[in-house]
């Protein structure tokens, strides 16, 4: 990822309405508008669940987006965690902290991660370098206890049991093998994470996202099918916000998801070139299409994180793994 140069003002982080009981956070990530987006919903009973609280590195931009509504971080009941990147998950533990009625939700095979992130830390570390700290902040452990493994199809009841807030689990893989959905019964908004790609609230560009090393473009096109089959009545991305148009999002990332991967494949099969050449010529060509599609004032999300260049390294990965097995 690019690191564009971290903002020192104090931040603001503009919330936005999903319906009376769901809202969301701009969580200013880096001091980009319109890149990290956390899902807040209210629980019956009192309290807040989290969908992705971002890196640690935006904490501040989380708890100014939730004072901005009349709530703070020791109102937060649940986090949802759509998978364990550092950007959607890396500030779970420092939120967890010291907040013993907290309960975390990940896949079965995310969840050794939350409570032990030092493999994790390790494998970024070696792609993040030096960068790492600047990038994501601290990455803390939740305590075993508090982290439960959710699977594909459970049915997930938050706040007062009478009037629990129900939350639709699927697996949907593609991105990250532990990547999972959440369809939020009450506003039938599913919280997909980066399954539906990246996509700008109001836009109509959808942007995959397939950095090393778990993308697995089968196991993405059956997860689009199943976000279709939940019926979902929008789709909230992490990267960024609400989407009232399901059907027609979910086309153009299938549509974009299959381009790209036989765009990658035939590049590969051309063998003459270098990655390093193959992968800026995709990312040029790539970022040069969004900028036939986006206004200018609203580009910096889509240019300077998620980069078609990382995204040509996990198809071209993708592709080789496939070649030897
Ligand atoms: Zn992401």
């Amino acid at each position: 990822m690019d690191c564009p140069e971290a903002q020192s003002t104090k931040p603001e982080a503009p919330t936005a309405s999903i319906d009376a009981r769901t809202w969301y956070v701009d969580l200013r990530y880096m001091g980009a508008a319109e890149y990290l987006a956390t899902g807040v919903l209210r629980l019956p009973g009192g309290g807040l669940a989290l969908v992705d609280p971002g890196p640690t590195t935006a904490l501040e931009g989380l708890k100014a987006g939730l004072s901005a509504r009349g709530y703070a971080l020791d109102d937060v009941r649940a986090l949802l965690l759509t998978h364990i990147h550092l950007d959607h998950a890396g500030a779970t533990g420092t939120v967890a902290q010291g907040r013993p009625d907290l309960d975390v939700y990940v896949h079965a095979t995310g969840a050794p991660h939350v409570a032990d992130p030092s493999r994790l830390l390790k494998s970024a570390r070696r792609l993040y370098g030096d960068q790492m700290d600047a990038l994501w902040g601290e990455v803390l452990p939740v305590p075993e206890d508090r982290v439960h493994a959710v699977e594909d199809g459970v049915t997930l009841a938050l706040g007062s049991a009478a009037a629990a807030r129900r939350l639709r689990v699927a697996h949907t893989p593609g991105h990250a093998t532990h990547h999972v959905s959440y369809l939020d019964e009450a506003s039938g908004t599913a919280f997909v994470g980066d399954t539906a790609g990246q996509r700008t609230s109001g836009l109509d560009y959808v942007l995959p996202v397939t950095p090393p090393p778990d993308v697995d473009r089968e196991a993405w096109l059956d997860s689009l099918e199943t976000l279709r089959r939940m019926e979902p009545e929008r789709l909230f991305c992490t990267h960024f916000g609400p989407h009232e148009d399901p059907g027609a999002h979910l086309d153009q990332m299938e549509a974009r998801l299959r381009a790209w991967a036989e765009d990658v494949r035939d590049g590969l099969e051309r063998k003459e070139e270098t990655d390093e050449t193959l992968a800026a010529a995709f990312d040029e060509e790539k970022i040069a299409e969004v900028a036939r599609h986006v206004p200018e004032a609203r580009r910096t999300p889509y240019e300077n994180f998620g980069r078609p260049r990382e995204s040509w390294h996990g198809l071209a990965r993708y592709w080789r793994t496939r070649e030897e097995a």
